[in-house]
């Protein structure tokens, strides 16, 4: 079967919500992506930062073909080892004290939301409470996490959403101050918005959100999805803050493939908002997910992975800082460690399609920004080899 065959029989079947690239993924290997006529594509996307480790890592895949002859599921109505081993992980890396486990990102923005509401509910008993967002943020697609999303086109459609949030603007801490009042019991940030065009949270603004929540005993979130799990150059983002949040989220490259998230706690939220009856989920934590996280935080470490995304990304924003000077139709760049926006005056579209047939997979952020969330496992020679064929994609749109 050729690719057009099989583009045409999923638009067929699948439900159009996607503008898919025109290309069929069969396998990976490494940092690079084999589509099914044999083209080979360097991932500097990694099935948006979610495939850290690359493709085909020896250690990982034996860890979940093991726990797949072992037991996938359980239920949480009873106890797993492998959860309960990447649950105390999760903790030493994040200095969280509780974790619940997800399906997905969004979901661990759910759970955050409702820990929030009920730590203010059991605080005051109010049933009027609100939470601050950011204009421009991303914190997924379901109904709740899409109302605390700063996106009013991905919001319209589907309101009335949750009642109660306010949107400020990000870096404006006057604009936060502006919005918090007496029902405020949660202030909600990506520590480097990425889906919003990778902008990364002033250290002062950032640090000032942290005082003003611990002196009005309003919770921080941070939503650490995409940023966290080294990405940055740190284990999570805000790591290189003075600052702690409450509660955070983790997924994407939390299960490097396997789909999993995370919302987990200090104590002291831990131990005043969710309680048996309040939350759950049938599929979160299972075993199969469990090996597979606490595999991922076992080779962060083996590989001292984060160390490693310090150097890399030294050298490749060295290098794009070349392509800037170089192309008038790229005015900047910024983001943290591998977390990467290139910001171009061409349609982005254009130029990550161009990279397509280049053999380069680039995404999008935003309006003007070619994002570039590579596996963390790249080395020189993948930012030289994706230098040359950006440079040639820019040469011809
Ligand atoms: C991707 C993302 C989400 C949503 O995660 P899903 O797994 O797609 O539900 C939430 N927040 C941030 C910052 C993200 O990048």
């Amino acid at each position: 079967m050729n690719k057009e065959v099989y583009m045409e029989g999923a638009e067929e079947s699948l439900l159009h919500v996607y503008n898919r690239f025109p290309v069929v993924l069969d396998h990976g290997e490494g940092v690079y992506l084999y589509d099914t006529d044999g083209k080979k594509y360097l991932d500097f996307a990694a099935g948006i930062a979610v495939m850290a480790l690359g493709y085909g890592h020896e250690a990982y895949n034996q860890a979940l073909k093991e726990q797949i002859d072992k037991l996938t599921h359980t239920s949480n109505l009873y106890y797993n080892v492998p959860v309960m081993e990447a649950a105390r992980k999760f903790c030493n890396i994040s200095g969280m004290d509780r974790v619940f486990f997800t399906n997905s990102g969004a979901e661990a923005i759910e759970g955050a939301i409702k820990a929030a509401r009920k730590y203010a509910y059991i605080r005051d008993g109010h049933t009027d409470h609100e939470i601050i967002a950011m204009e421009h943020s991303f914190h997924g697609r379901t109904m709740g996490a899409l109302s605390v999303t700063g996106n009013a086109h991905y919001r319209e459609p589907f309101e009335p959403l949750l009642g109660g949030v306010r949107f400020a603007s990000y870096n404006d801490i006057d604009s936060v101050k502006a919005c918090i009042n007496g029902k405020t019991c949660a202030i909600i940030l990506e520590t480097v918005q990425g889906e919003g065009g990778i902008y990364p949270a002033d250290k002062e603004f950032l640090e000032e959100i942290g005082r003003i929540c611990r002196q009005r005993d309003i919770l921080l979130i941070l939503d650490e999805i995409q940023c966290g799990m080294g990405r940055c150059g740190t284990m999570f983002a805000w790591q290189a803050y003075d600052v702690k949040p409450d509660i955070m989220t983790s997924a994407k490259a939390l299960g490097c493939g396997v789909p999993v998230g995370i919302f987990a706690m200090t104590d002291q939220v831990a131990k005043q908002s969710l309680v048996p009856g309040d939350h759950g989920t049938t599929y979160g934590g299972n075993p199969f997910v469990g090996a597979a996280v606490s595999k991922v935080i076992d080779l962060f470490e083996e590989l001292q992975l984060v160390e490693h995304v310090r150097q890399v990304a030294a050298y490749m924003e060295e290098q794009l800082d070349q392509v800037v000077a170089d192309y008038d139709c790229i005015t900047g760049q910024r983001g943290r460690g591998l977390l990467r926006g290139l910001v171009t005056t061409r349609p982005v579209g254009a130029i990550t399609t161009e990279a397509l047939q280049e053999g380069l997979l680039v995404i999008s952020a935003g309006q003007d920004v070619i994002r570039m969330v590579p596996p963390l496992v790249i080395e020189r020679e993948h930012v030289d080899e994706m230098i040359q064929k950006l440079r040639r994609v820019l040469d011809r749109v």
